[in-house]
């Protein structure tokens, strides 16, 4: 069912690796900025008054830097505004050390059910060169503050020294501290990041130290009982993220806020990443769209392979038939004939075999060709 992505485009302090669109100087627009999305909220659902969604994500950004009562006020704004199912999933991002009980409470009243925390790794002297604002003990803290609550845990790998033995520290302390869901992936180093010069230095491990460090977390995770269903993606049973699900079954959703992108009655949309264009936009009333795009047939059908293929429960042959009328093996003869050794068989579903869901890119490179 849709989804609804809000982004929250502040940060305490830019991470060495983040290309992401944060602002750590900007904190002082935050309320000018909550005051635009409310009101591209009431904007968007005019248009989207028959759609029912079943989840609300607040990524960034670090969401929990800004007063808790914009989130509040955002969440009655969407109750207001959309129509959410009766029991939607709504998840906040947030960094250890930014949030107290009170801050956790009232996002709780405000009907947060699902909390996204970014560790990356426990050890501290990593977390330093990351540039996070955060420790290990700061993590831990915001544990015992969710103590039963459904909440996710980042992990990183890729890391500049990085050992088999910190990622076990990483994961066992994830584990040990309740974490429902965590979200493992290897550290992307973006030209224009300062980490970038570390990856140019030949200073982070390669390609197949990393592979080598996401075999043994993902056997670590699979030992401690938390399932893989998504390539970077394990779960204790019952915990996946149905947010994700929705992107990876290429389900719509609707993108709010600074640079945030939307998939909705067959067309891609990006709003601008400029913060300033952003509320002049919103405050004279205008969508601060700057790209929006049919997806052409043959992109749709890729996408829904792609994405499928990403995670554990492969691609459905009726789903795929129902979406095109047409046969996805045949549409894409020629990549499946040469990939076909890498798939699970069984019934209307392939799936790629467990120990070469890791290398899926280069397997649905074949795809795209
Ligand atoms: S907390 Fe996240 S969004 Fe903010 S600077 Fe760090 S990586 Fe970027």
């Amino acid at each position: 069912m849709p989804g609804i992505y809000i982004h929250i485009p502040f940060c305490k302090h830019k991470c060495t690796y983040c290309d992401f669109v944060s602002f750590p100087n900007r904190l002082n627009f935050a309320e000018a900025y909550m005051a635009c999305l409310y009101k591209e909220v009431e904007m968007r659902a005019r248009e989207l008054e028959k759609v029912v969604f079943d989840t609300v994500y607040i990524g960034g950004g670090t969401p929990s830097v800004i007063d808790p009562k914009y989130i509040y006020g955002l969440m009655k704004k969407i109750v207001t505004c959309f129509h959410l199912t009766k029991d939607p999933e709504v998840t906040i991002e947030m960094n250890p050390g930014t949030v107290d009980a009170e801050k956790i409470a009232i996002y709780k009243r405000a009907g947060i059910n699902r909390f996204s925390v970014g560790l990356q790794t426990a050890v501290d002297s990593q977390l330093e060169e990351l540039g996070r604002i955060h420790t290990k003990a700061d993590f831990v803290a915001t544990c015992r503050l969710l103590k039963g609550e459904n909440f996710s845990a980042d992990v990183m790998l890729g890391l500049k020294g990085q050992t088999k033995a910190d990622v076990e520290e990483t994961i066992s302390l994830v584990d040990e501290n309740g974490a429902t869901h965590v979200s493992m992936y290897a550290l992307t180093p973006e030209d224009g990041t300062p980490i970038y010069t570390d990856y140019l230095n030949g200073e982070l491990p390669d390609g197949d130290e990393v592979a080598s460090l996401y075999d043994y977390g993902r056997a670590l995770l699979k030992e401690r009982g938390y399932l893989r269903y998504e390539v970077s993606n394990f779960c204790k049973p019952g915990f996946g993220s149905r947010h994700n699900m929705n992107y990876w079954k290429r389900g719509e959703y609707i993108g709010l806020g600074v640079a945030a992108s939307s998939f909705f009655f067959g067309k891609r949309m990006t709003n601008t990443f400029d913060l300033d264009e952003y509320m002049k936009c919103i405050l004279s009333g205008h969508f601060p769209v700057i790209t929006s795009e049919e997806v052409e047939e043959g992109d749709a059908k890729f996408e829904f392979v792609m994405l499928a293929l990403r995670t554990v429960f492969g691609i459905s042959s009726k789903a795929y038939e129902k979406a095109f009328k047409s046969d996805w093996k045949k549409d894409f003869a020629r990549a499946y004939e040469a990939t076909r050794q890498y798939f699970d068989e069984e019934g209307d579903t392939t799936r790629i075999k467990d120990e070469y869901l890791y290398v899926q890119n280069q397997i649905l490179t074949e795809f795209l060709a």
